[in-house]
Formats: C-alpha cells, structure tokens, sequence
C-alpha cells in the first residue's frame, strides 16, 4: 500500500535527482576537456583612478571559452572545479598566461601598473598551492607589481595561513587586498594586524550608493578605516555615472573598478585592441618617428 502511494513521489524526486547529477556529470566531463584542451584564459579588467581614468592597475579574471566560442564566467563553474580539484591547476595556468603575457603588457601600459590575481579561500591556506603561486610570480621579477586578493575569510583564518603563509606572501614583497570587503566577518583588530595594502569594497555598497544614505554610512567609515591604518581603499562594480560621480563628489575614494570604466577582457584581446599595430606599419611609424 505504502509502495503505490509514494510511487510518483520516488520517481518524481528521482527524475529531478537524475537531472541535477546528469547536468553536474556532463559539465565535469566539460572541465576535464577544457583543462586539456587549454580553454582557459585569463581576462583583464582596468583598476582607475576614477577622476582621470587614468589606469593604475588590472584584475586578473579566470574565463572559459567553451567549444562553441561562448565566455563562461567563474560563478558557472568554479564550485565544481573545487569540488573536483581542479581549481588550482586552472588558477595556475591563468597565472601563467599573465605571467608570460607580462612584457607585452609592460610595452603597452607601462611597468607601473600593478596586477591582482584572486584566491579562493581554500586555495589560501593551501601551502603548497601558495608556494606554485609565489614563485610564478616570483619567476617574472616583478613580484611587486602583483597584488593577491584574499577574502575576510582567508585572512581571518588563524593557523597555517597565519604562521606560514603570510610570511611567504610578505617575503615575496607581494601586496594584499581585501576582497569583496563590507561582506564578510573580519574583525577590526584583524584589519589591524595584518598591515593589508588594499581594501577594496564589495559591489553590494558600492551599487546605487547615490541613493542609499546607510551605504553611504558604511562608506565613510571604511574610509576612515582605511585613512587611520594607512590602506588604500577602492570600490568595485562601479556601473553608472551617478554612483562615480557620488564618489568624486562625497568621498576620498580616488581608485575603482566597473563596468564604467572598463568590462574585463580576454587578455589577447586587450592586447590587440591597445595595439593594433601591424609589424609592418610599425616598421613605416617607426621610420618616421620624430627623434627627442
Ligand atoms: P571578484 O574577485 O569579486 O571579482 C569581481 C567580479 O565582478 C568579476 O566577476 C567581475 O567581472 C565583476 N564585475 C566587475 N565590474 C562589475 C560591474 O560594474 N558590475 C557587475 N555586475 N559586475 C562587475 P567574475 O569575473 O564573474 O568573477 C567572479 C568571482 O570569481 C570573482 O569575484 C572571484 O571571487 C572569482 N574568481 C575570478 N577569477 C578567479 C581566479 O582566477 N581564481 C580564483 N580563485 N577566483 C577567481
Ligand atoms: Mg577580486
Ligand atoms: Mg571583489
Ligand atoms: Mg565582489
């Protein structure tokens, strides 16, 4: 009796059972191709100082160009490339592509712009992972125009992360930012002692921050944090004109990032655009180039 009743029920919850497992079995099936098949890249976005536009900095961005040539952004896949392992090796090659695309990058933007990569909480307190991570960026000689993002979650953490990792990441003369910062649960006295370079401020505070006087609130106050400890403090998911123009108009905030400014960018494709430069006209320009 009891079997006839929830009959439909089981095959129902099976059904949608089935579907979750097939969906997350093909798309682990798709990174396992896409990590062989090199389809991850690295993707830029400009850091600016907003008044000017001048460029100060670029974040390091994973993307996928899938087989069909469409961009799958980090939030389709990047639980399960964790929960598979895989995060790390497709950090690595985002590292590398950077990495090795460094002195073009230098040609074009100069040498006095600093680059952000992300890393994942677990990645953090990984050591050996940290340890690859550092001497990549060790191995381009510029390990001071790199920043790491960490999360308040990575930082918070006690332990490893503390008594080794840290020291690692300061030995190396890399900086630090405080990613997505306003969301997590890092106490004051931690800001305090982990002399941080950045915090840069979480989308969420910064979106319609015109219109929103307890944003405005939380603003001033991580401002006169980041004042009193001597960090710098920028905003990211900068979108419109009225949120830029509230931070020129009621803040010190001179740095940030947004679609206003600049959506990221496949690094090959950033680079074409900033010069599109043939080897052969370059030849013709430089002929003519007037002398100094
Ligand atoms: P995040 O580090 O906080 O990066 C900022 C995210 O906001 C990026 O999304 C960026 O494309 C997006 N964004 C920038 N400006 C705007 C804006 O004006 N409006 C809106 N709506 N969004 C904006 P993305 O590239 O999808 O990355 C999502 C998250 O994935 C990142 O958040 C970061 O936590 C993680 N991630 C990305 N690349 C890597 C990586 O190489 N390694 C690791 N471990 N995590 C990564
Ligand atoms: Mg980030
Ligand atoms: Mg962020
Ligand atoms: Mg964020």
């Amino acid at each position: 009796r009891a079997k006839t009743i929830s009959k439909g029920g089981v095959a129902f919850f099976n059904r949608q059972l089935g579907k979750k497992a097939m969906e997350k079995h093909v798309l682990e099936h798709e990174l396992r191709d896409a990590l062989d098949s090199h389809a991850f890249h690295c993707a830029l976005q400009k850091k600016v100082d907003i008044r000017t536009g001048a460029i100060v900095g670029f974040e390091a961005l994973l993307r996928w160009v899938d087989r069909h040539g469409a961009v799958r952004l980090p939030g389709t896949f990047l639980p399960l490339a964790n929960e598979l392992g895989l995060l790390n090796d497709i950090s690595n090659l985002v590292v590398s592509d950077l990495a090795r695309a460094l002195p073009r990058l230098d040609e074009v933007f100069g040498t006095s712009v600093h680059y952000s990569v992300n890393v994942s909480p677990i990645q953090a307190v990984n050591m050996q992972f940290m340890q690859g991570l550092v001497r990549r960026l060790r191995d381009t000689g510029r390990a001071g125009s790199f920043m790491l993002e960490l999360t308040e979650e990575s930082l918070a953490a006690t332990g490893p992360f503390q008594s080794q990792v840290l020291p690692l990441l300061r030995d190396a003369g890399l900086r630090l930012s405080i990613d997505d910062f306003g969301t997590g649960y890092s106490s004051l006295s931690t800001i305090a002692d982990l002399t941080v370079d950045e915090l840069k401020i979480d989308r969420s505070l910064i979106s319609a921050i015109h219109t929103r006087p307890r944003n405005q609130s939380i603003l001033r106050a991580i401002e006169s944090l980041g004042m009193a400890l001597g960090i710098s403090v920028v905003a990211e998911g900068i979108e419109t004109n009225e949120e830029k123009l509230y931070l020129m108009a009621q803040s010190e905030l001179r740095i940030g990032q947004g679609y206003l400014f600049h959506k990221p960018q496949l690094l090959g494709d950033l680079l074409k655009e900033a010069s599109p430069v043939t080897p052969d006209s370059s030849i013709i320009d430089g002929g003519s180039m007037p002398h100094e």
